[in-house]
């Protein structure tokens, strides 16, 4: 395995003539359903560079979505998959065991905040997780709803797309949704309508207020939050509101879950977003960042609520399939050994001020309404100048003008109006800086 040298440079239109040869093809055979940010065909990446089949190569400021945090080919991860690969693909963890699934679960229940006593269950993907922390909570408690929050994202099969706030594109058209899912407010502070400073207390109460009052706290088996809200715009609740809804939930025998499937694992500078109040969720679910780029998730919770479901209750075939579990044990010996809480915290500092001098020196500066996140899930929303009015198209203009001098950005949100930041952790400082110029200058094209 070659490095790939780690400067952007683009050679091509973007996309090149190759990808738009692919893409052809690709539009002729893959189900239009499935879209793609940007169609330029990969070839290989790695750091804080994806490289193209016509050898662009593209800063990468999304990490395949807070994915690949250690690159998309760490040593660890490629040396510890490989090795696996040559043992043994596949027996099915319910049918033999294997010591790399086992391993997983004593990291996560190491690395999990609280000392409790903890076990794990590894899945597929994220919303697998979701799902599977959904029918734990209902073992556990014997209750059946299942409280989420507006903004929130958990993924797209039948029960995850009804926990899902937002119904264009991820539910429209999909429906009947799950039953007994209910949806409350959160406190995002840039739209609270008396101030970010309020946001908390007011938004925790109302939350509380609906929960007692339209669902019943009694019939409540878990409540289902992001600590750092991921697809619905890098939206951090007000200080105080989480925390106010965990001690809600403990007071009331129900299961906090956190999903951290897009905060965990060093994004926020945390091993999980949720530390940073000091909140101890009773489930938390992770997939995305924890394995490098190989399809594993798991949830990870209090022994007690964890043992509820009866034996045979969890699983799936490829659950904890060995050569994930080998990149996850890659990907977090590489997050232990580069410190890359430290990396996150770092790339905050320096996006944070590269955002808010150009917010400083915009003649419209103004349309950067709020600059936010934490680690390296940072985030600017985008609004007509001198209102709070989303602003999609600057966020479609400002990320198309970045895709074509080869800096790969996503926009998310619930107005479509956030351009997200989620560079590899492992991205060079310089590759990082050069990035927001690249970003900086896109603005003075819009
Ligand atoms: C991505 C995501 C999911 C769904 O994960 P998939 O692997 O796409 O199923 C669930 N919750 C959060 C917070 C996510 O960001």
């Amino acid at each position: 395995m070659t490095a790939i040298p780690q400067e952007r440079r683009v050679v091509t239109a973007i996309p090149g003539p190759k990808s738009v040869e692919l893409q052809a093809r690709r539009l002729a055979t893959v189900a239009a359903g499935v879209g793609s940010t940007l169609p330029v065909f990969t070839a290989r990446a790695g750091g804080g560079i994806i490289e193209d089949v016509d050898g662009n190569r593209l800063i990468d400021f999304g990490s395949g979505i807070a994915v690949t945090s250690v690159g998309a080919s760490a040593e660890a991860v490629v040396r510890r998959a490989s090795a696996q690969l040559a043992d043994f693909t596949h027996t099915c963890f319910m049918v033999t065991p294997y010591e790399g699934y086992v391993e997983v679960c004593e990291q996560l229940a190491e690395l999990t905040p609280g000392d409790h006593a903890k076990k794990s269950a590894l899945f597929n993907s994220g919303a697998e997780a979701v799902e599977n922390a959904v029918k734990i909570a209902r073992a556990y408690t014997k209750r059946t709803a299942v409280v989420v929050f507006d903004h929130g994202y958990h993924g797209r099969t039948n029960l995850t797309m009804a926990l899902t706030a937002k119904n264009m594109p991820y539910k429209q058209g999909f429906g009947p949704f799950a039953p007994e899912v209910y949806r409350v407010p959160v406190a995002y502070g840039y739209r609270w309508p008396t101030g970010a400073e309020n946001a908390g207390a007011e938004a925790s109460a109302q939350a509380i207020d609906q929960i007692t009052k339209q669902i019943g706290a009694d019939n409540v088996a878990a409540i289902i939050i992001e600590p750092v809200l991921g697809e619905g715009g890098f939206i951090e609740p007000a200080k105080g509101f989480l925390p106010a809804i965990a001690q809600f939930a403990k007071d009331n025998g129900i299961v906090f879950v956190a999903d951290e499937i897009q905060s965990g694992f060093c994004r926020t500078g945390q091993w999980f977003a949720c530390e940073d109040e000091g909140i101890v969720p009773d489930l938390i679910t992770t997939a995305k960042g924890i394995a490098g780029g190989l399809p594993l998730s798991a949830v990870t919770g209090r022994a007690e609520i964890m043992d509820a479901a009866h034996a045979g209750g969890l699983g799936g075939t490829y659950g904890g399939n060995p050569v994930a579990c080998a990149g996850a044990l890659g990907a977090i010996e590489t997050m232990r050994e580069l410190d890359l809480n430290g990396k996150a915290k770092r790339i905050e500092e320096v996006m944070k001020g590269r955002l808010a001098e150009m917010q400083a020196k915009l003649p419209n500066g103004d349309v950067i309404g709020d600059i936010r996140g934490r680690g390296a899930m940072i985030a600017i929303e985008l609004v007509k100048s001198g209102t709070k009015d989303p602003n999609p198209e600057a966020a479609a203009k400002l990320a198309k003008a970045c895709h074509a001098e080869g800096v790969l950005v996503l926009t998310c949100g619930t107005y479509g109006n956030v351009l997200r930041f989620l560079p590899p952790l492992v991205i060079g400082e310089d590759l990082l800086n050069e990035g927001l110029d690249v970003i900086e200058q896109a603005f003075s094209q819009i």
